[in-house]
C-alpha cells in the first residue's frame, strides 16, 4: 500500500473491509450486477424455496432495466447493496468520483425503494486508499467476499454442476459468497448447494438481519 496506505491503516479500522461474516454457523449469498429480468426472479424463487436471505449489489446504472425487481428483492426479505453507479473499478476513479458513485447509487436505490444502503461492494473487488476514505465519508462498509463462485473468473461460464462441485469443495463457516444474478446457471447452482449447506447445519438467512 505504500506510505499513504500505512497511514490509512492506522486511521481506518480493518473492520471497514469485510471478507467474512461475524456470525457463526452461517453462510451469506450475495448477487452482483443485476437486476436482470429472467434471472433475478429465478434466484428469488430458489432462495424462497430454502428460506435463504441474500444481499443483491446493484449498480444504479442498471436499475432502469427492471426497477420493480428492486422492490421485489426487499419484499421477499432480502436486502440491497451499493455497487456504485457505473461499475467503474475504483482504481480508475479519484476520491471525489468514488464518493459521487456511491452517493448516486445510494440515492437512486432510495428513490426506487425507500431503502438506504450501508454496504458497498467495490466493482471488480478493487480496494484503493481513496475508496477507504470514500467509504468512511459515505458511511458504507466495504463488503468483499471469502468465496467467489467463479462464473466470471476462474470457472468462466461453467455449467451449474461444475460451479456446485467447486462451491462444495471450498465452502467454509461464516462465508460471504460472491455470485452474479446476471448468469443463467446461478439459480441452478443455488438450488444444488443450498439444501446441502442446510444439511450441514449452516443458517442461510440470519446474516442479513444486522443490515436491515
Ligand atoms: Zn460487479
Amino acid at each position: 500500500m505504500g506510505a499513504v496506505g500505512t497511514v490509512l491503516k492506522k486511521i481506518v479500522p480493518s473492520s471497514v473491509i469485510r471478507h467474512k461474516l461475524g456470525v457463526k454457523n452461517s453462510i451469506l449469498f450475495t448477487f452482483d450486477d443485476g437486476p436482470k429480468p429472467g434471472i433475478t426472479p429465478e434466484i428469488l424463487d430458489v432462495l424462497d424455496k430454502y428460506n435463504a436471505k441474500a444481499v443483491f449489489f446493484v449498480p444504479s446504472a442498471n436499475i432502469h432495466k427492471a426497477p420493480e425487481l428492486l422492490n421485489e428483492v426487499l419484499d421477499r426479505g432480502h436486502i440491497l447493496g451499493n455497487h456504485g453507479h457505473s461499475h467503474t473499478p475504483c482504481s480508475e476513479l479519484s476520491y471525489q468520483e468514488i464518493v459521487d458513485e456511491i452517493n448516486q447509487c445510494k440515492q437512486m436505490i432510495f428513490e426506487q425503494t425507500g431503502f438506504t444502503t450501508t454496504l458497498f461492494r467495490p466493482p471488480c473487488g478493487i480496494v484503493t486508499p481513496a475508496l477507504l476514505l470514500a467509504a468512511r465519508k459515505t458511511k458504507h462498509a466495504i463488503f468483499k467476499w471469502s468465496l467467489d463462485t467463479g462464473e466470471y473468473s476462474y470457472l468462466l461460464r461453467a455449467p451449474a454442476d461444475k460451479l456446485a462441485e467447486n462451491f462444495i469443495q471450498k465452502i467454509h463457516d461464516s462465508a460471504i459468497v460472491l455470485s452474479h444474478d446476471t448468469f443463467g446457471e446461478i439459480p441452478k447452482l443455488v438450488d444444488i448447494v443450498a439444501p446441502q449447506m442446510q444439511a450441514k447445519g449452516y443458517n442461510l438467512s440470519n446474516a442479513v438481519e444486522q443490515w436491515r
